[in-house]
């Protein structure tokens, strides 16, 4: 499954039954449910927490207050937002903006894994508590000790689902928008993104010249 036509076929199927699921409670609240969006052969996957109002409202990931500072902080690291792709571990928004549930993060994680294994990033960068532990916990099988101790570190980590993968926690954005002296973590971890890329992209330039002298 790597041909784009194959990838885009596959990804508009997980998208409709996005669309249609109404597997958990919070298919009765949502106005549309958020599949998620970006390159489907994205190097770096965003896993974000669940759909705010705007989100709701427009079907789209990140595209409120929290999403403009995701923007920025990608922007200033020079990567375009359409180079990645982004998704969050529930694809309807909770009631009220709470947080999700552990029953609705478990629902949800079959079009999660779904897609994790259509993109197969290289670099999974979650965005908060949620996601970071869902990651670790769920689909990792590793102790998960909170946003703030595991955050500033990449961990080389691998899975059935997911192959070997770089994990990279971060802050949810919306935290530095209630707390300005997160922004300065999150721009931290966002130079520990850029770093690793670079590194992703040498060592594919070796590999390639390396096979080009064999
Ligand atoms: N917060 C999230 O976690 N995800 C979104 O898509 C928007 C805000």
């Amino acid at each position: 499954m790597n041909s784009t036509n194959e990838k885009s076929k596959l990804w508009s199927k997980i998208r409709d039954e996005i669309l249609n699921c109404t597997s958990c409670r919070l298919h009765s609240y949502r106005r549309n449910a958020v599949p998620g969006e970006g390159n489907l052969s994205a190097d770096i996957l965003f896993l974000g927490e669940a759909p705010g109002r705007r989100e709701d409202e427009l079907g789209r990931p990140f595209v409120g207050a929290a999403g403009k500072l995701l923007d920025t902080l990608l922007n200033d690291i020079g990567i375009k937002r359409d180079e990645v792709f982004i998704t969050n571990v529930v694809k309807c928004r909770p009631p009220n903006n709470r947080d999700p549930k552990d029953d609705e993060i478990r629902s949800c994680s079959r079009h999660t894994i779904k897609i994790l294994e259509l993109v197969r990033p290289k670099v999974i960068v979650t965005l908060g508590n949620y996601a970071g532990k869902f990651v670790f916990e769920y689909l990792l099988k590793r102790k998960w000790l909170g946003i703030s101790r595991c955050r500033g570190k990449v961990y080389e980590l691998s899975s059935t689902e997911l192959g070997s993968v770089m994990i990279i926690p971060t802050y949810h954005p919306a935290a530095a928008l209630y707390n300005p002296k997160l922004r300065d973590y999150l721009e931290y971890d966002f130079k520990l993104i850029l770093n690793t890329m670079k590194n992703l992209r040498d060592m594919k330039k070796r590999k390639s010249l390396l096979d080009f002298m064999r």
